[in-house]
């Protein structure tokens, strides 16, 4: 089933769009069978769930941190997350370069946009995007990859579309703002339920969890 569903999944996707199992509150067994049909890359969002899964599993999966990451958790995660999607502070892009400075590691981030109309919505302003990367050599051990975004809770596709558009436009803009970032270009937008948006919308990268997974559990 899982097998079906990644299967499913994969067929519709451009293949250099990546495809994030989010596979936060499922069972260690589900992410095997995920990776036993061939899926390398999962997303997890709570760091004590991340780094009690990744030693009961294979040891090339790319694990991705999707979730709110606060300051005292990095040890938890950095080790193992080969990129964090969900930056949403300065505060937070701080401390990650210091944990990078002192334990000798660059660190793949992607900053989170606030898009949307929820005040409840993580994640940076334009402006603030634009104040982190007009000084990103201040920021040594720090890898700037891109964005990573959601749109508005909504079901009503035209206002996804156009949060979407928004997103893919400003990453666009700074692409061509800062052309020394060349790692700068990734556009990580998508879920279960809008990925398919994304993709014409120009993502690179698409994190879909129950529609692989099926409901979450515990
Ligand atoms: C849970 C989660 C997803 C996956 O959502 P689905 O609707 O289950 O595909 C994607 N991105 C983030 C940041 C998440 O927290």
């Amino acid at each position: 089933m899982i097998k079906d569903n990644l299967s499913k999944i994969k067929s519709g996707l451009p293949s250099d769009v990546k495809l994030v199992a989010v596979s936060k509150f499922h069972p260690v067994e589900e992410l095997q069978e995920a990776y036993d049909a061939g899926q390398r890359v999962f997303g997890e969002n709570r760091p004590q769930e991340l780094a009690a899964k990744v030693p009961q599993l294979p040891s090339d999966i790319e694990w991705h941190f999707i979730g709110h990451l606060q300051t005292n958790k990095l040890k938890m995660v950095l080790p193992y997350a080969h990129l964090v999607q969900s930056v949403d502070s300065s505060h937070l892009l701080d401390e990650i370069n210091k944990w990078g400075k002192a334990n000798g590691k660059v660190i793949n981030v992607l900053l989170e946009i606030h898009i949307g109309a929820e005040e409840t919505k993580q994640g940076f302003y334009e402006e603030e995007v634009l104040d982190i990367l007009f000084r990103a050599e201040k920021y040594a051990n720090i890898c700037f990859c891109g964005l990573m975004g959601m749109a508005s809770h909504t079901d009503d596709m035209d206002i996804v579309r156009a949060d979407f558009q928004r997103i893919a436009a400003f990453k666009d803009y700074l692409a061509d703002l800062f052309p020394e970032l060349d790692s700068f270009k990734e556009l990580s937008i998508g879920m279960s339920d809008d990925y398919q948006t994304a993709v014409e919308t120009g993502s690179t990268m698409v994190r879909i969890g129950t529609a692989i997974f099926g409901p979450r559990q515990y």
